[in-house]
């Protein structure tokens, strides 16, 4: 799933788009970790790491 959503980068104001309808400054896509496909497999990595230490 995709989001649109932006963040600005002058007030942090979110929004949908390029340019922040308060202050003008740009946007940019916030992208948080959690939502990371890399994070997805660090945690699978330590679910496996955690089976491999167990045995
Ligand atoms: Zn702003």
């Amino acid at each position: 799933m995709r989001t649109k959503i932006k963040r600005c980068v002058s007030c942090g104001k979110y929004t949908l788009e390029d340019i922040c309808p308060s202050c003008g400054a740009k946007t940019v896509n916030p992208l948080p970790p959690r939502f990371s496909p890399t994070d997805r497999y660090g945690r699978y990595r330590r679910m496996l790491k955690r089976m491999t230490m167990k045995e």
